[in-house]
């Protein structure tokens, strides 16, 4: 996160114009700076996190209360959340266990034993890896099925799509402001029903044109925004500089696999390794002897929580063998040499005597 440092001078223009919320300057040029990102003309609609701004979509887009929504099991809770917010039945499916996420082909057959009508799809892009968009594109126009990508940790490698795209802005992302998302669309309309979504329906007067809610960022979200994003590119050559330290720390044991192109092509803010059989826990356990800790950051599959059990489903062999075999590392864009040594010397270690 920016220091108080970095966000002081943003802070002093909300003192200068005293606008503090609803859409003042600063929120303004933020989600300008957002929309340069992508090369073709995108429209960026900000909100109070990913979870709002993938719900609203999926209300502006008009699915029928009560359809399935595909989506896979291999995701933060959090997508199911926006989903059922949405009106919508999470319907798990699995994923490819290469890339770990849906396959566009595996959904087409998939869609044809669904257990009831189907409204749309939600594509999710694990810990910041984007899915082929182009594929996707092709999988919508051909269905006719809506497609969402729920890109929350894809900050550094959302792109220009056809389908909308959700971004998170939340501390623990690779480009945090504590907490914050937006939605990235070509498409007018829909940036224009979001917004509107976020703001109680309003859309120039007060008249509340549909049923909202208030989903805005103030001026001083938008001013840690900008902090930001004046140190992004440093910051994610810091991302990168750990990563690759790491892989190549971990290199003489190539049991241990990353997400491909991590930290070498695209940035995340964590590192999710692929460990030799079913190893996760007991690897874990034995690093938590040595005090380091680590993550199961999606536990054993989104449908497996208390609250998604009940759920429809197919077979999900592929999610559970990665709930047991992926592990979270420790990892930060300004993580010491030596802890990444440590972390390294240690894991190799490990799995030697496993
Ligand atoms: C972080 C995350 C979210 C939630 O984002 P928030 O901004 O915290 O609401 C949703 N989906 C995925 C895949 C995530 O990683």
């Amino acid at each position: 996160m920016p220091s108080a440092n970095a966000i002081l001078p943003w802070l002093s223009k909300i003192d200068a114009n005293r606008w503090y919320s609803n859409f003042g300057p600063l929120l303004q040029d933020f989600e300008a700076r957002l929309a340069g990102r992508f090369a073709r003309p995108t429209r960026v609609v900000t909100s109070v996190n990913a979870t709002q701004a993938l719900t609203l979509t999926l209300r502006a887009l008009g699915i029928r209360a009560g359809t399935l929504c595909a989506m896979p099991a291999w995701t933060f809770v959090a997508s199911a959340h926006a989903v059922a917010e949405a009106g919508l039945t999470p319907w798990f499916l699995d994923v490819d266990p290469q890339t770990w996420m849906l396959d566009p082909e595996r959904v087409r057959s998939d869609l044809k034993c669904a257990p009831g009508p189907v409204g749309a799809v939600l594509v999710v892009a694990p810990f910041g890896q984007m899915p082929d968009v182009t594929a996707w594109e092709q999988f919508q126009a051909e269905s006719g099925l809506p497609v969402v990508i729920d890109a929350a940790a894809a900050f550094d490698q959302a792109r220009d799509a056809r389908i909308p795209l959700v971004v998170s802005l939340h501390a623990t992302k690779v480009l945090g402001i504590g907490e914050g998302g937006f939605l990235a669309t070509e498409d007018g309309a829909l940036a224009d029903r979001v917004r509107e979504l976020t703001t109680y329906g309003f859309n120039g007067d007060r008249n509340a044109r549909r049923q909202a809610t208030n989903a805005k960022l103030s001026e001083y979200a938008a001013a840690i925004g900008h902090a930001a994003l004046d140190a992004w590119s440093e910051d994610r050559r810091r991302f990168q500089n750990t990563g690759q330290s790491l892989r190549l720390g971990l290199a003489p044991e190539p049991r241990i696999t990353f997400q491909t192109g991590w930290s070498l092509h695209w940035v995340t803010s964590v590192c999710m390794i692929r460990l030799p059989g079913l190893l996760a826990l007991p690897v874990a356990e034995a690093l938590d002897q040595s005090g380091i800790d680590t993550r199961a950051w999606w536990g054993d599959g989104c449908h497996q929580t208390d609250a998604f059990r009940d759920c429809p489903r197919t077979d999900l062999t592929h999610t559970a063998i990665l709930a047991q075999s992926s592990l979270g590392l420790p990892f930060a864009q300004d993580m010491p040499l030596q802890d990444v040594d440590r972390v390294c010397e240690v894991l190799k270690g490990v799995l030697k005597r496993l």
